[in-house]
């Protein structure tokens, strides 16, 4: 039985927060610190001291907590070792194919270059959870700014291999406009029509979408479906490779209204 707890919440403008806490040993981790304000006050809510935070990479919205909440909870911050120095208050550095151990569960490191370089994701095999931060979105993925389309490709393919079970937490609520392009590119797909109006209805009661499954995104999440035949025919790539496919639907999103 896990005594793992996970609380998500949204901060900023469409961030989201997770807070995990094993009630057994009292360690609690900030996935990412967004807005140090909004995670405190989850803290508070739920009587819970911060012992760490798991940073993804290093983009404002995801490392503006961390000095704030380091020095109110003095919490260690763990990150990407590859971008080390643009990660404020960084005590433990780790990179992809590194597990670590915290709170007697093991934590995989995998590296996701694209969104930035030294973008990383966590997962906790025992637990079905992956915190994929810019990377890997419902039915969507992360903007390609500093790595190369064929890095992106990979990165966010990586995460097929996981248990289908595994629940995706995500950096971002986008997955209501992620939906509207998918369905451009793959109209036919029963499971994204059916995930169009489930989202669509849970947005309308503000709900958030997140998290995810492995299972659902391999059925709906266009950039896991690069073989997909309808997608390949309605981009005129049937024979292309899956990152060249990957590469073409990935830059048609930028330019998506
Ligand atoms: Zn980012
Ligand atoms: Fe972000």
């Amino acid at each position: 039985m896990s005594h793992i707890d996970m609380r998500q919440f949204m901060c900023l403008e469409d961030n989201y927060g997770v807070i995990i806490h094993d009630s057994v040993t009292g360690a609690t981790a900030s996935i990412d610190a967004p807005d140090a304000d909004a995670v405190e006050k989850q803290l508070k809510k739920f009587g819970r001291q911060l012992t760490h935070i798991f940073t993804t990479h290093h983009h404002a919205d995801h490392v503006q907590g961390n000095a704030q909440l380091k020095e109110h909870y003095g919490c260690k911050i763990i990150g990407p070792k590859a971008e080390a120095d643009k990660i404020p208050g960084i005590d433990i550095q780790v990179s992809g194919g590194e597990k670590f151990m915290w709170s007697n569960r093991e934590i995989f490191v995998h590296d996701c270059p694209g969104h930035t370089l030294g973008h990383i994701a966590f997962s906790i095999p025992g637990e079905f959870s992956l915190f994929a931060g810019d990377t890997l979105f419902s039915v969507g993925c992360g903007r390609v700014i500093e790595g190369t389309l064929e890095q992106m490709f990979h990165s966010v393919n990586q995460f097929k291999t996981l248990s289908t079970s595994t629940y995706v937490y995500c950096g971002h609520e986008y997955t209501e406009a992620n939906v509207k392009f998918a369905l451009t590119i793959e109209p036919e797909n029963k499971a994204l029509q059916n995930r169009f109006h489930a989202v669509a209805a849970m947005r309308a009661r503000g709900e958030m979408t997140c998290p995810t499954t492995i299972g659902e995104e391999l059925k709906t999440n266009p950039y896991l479906r690069c073989d997909s035949p309808e997608i390949r025919k309605n981009l005129g790539m049937e024979t292309a490779t899956d990152a060249e496919v990957f590469a073409e639907i990935r830059t048609r999103k930028n330019n998506f209204k």
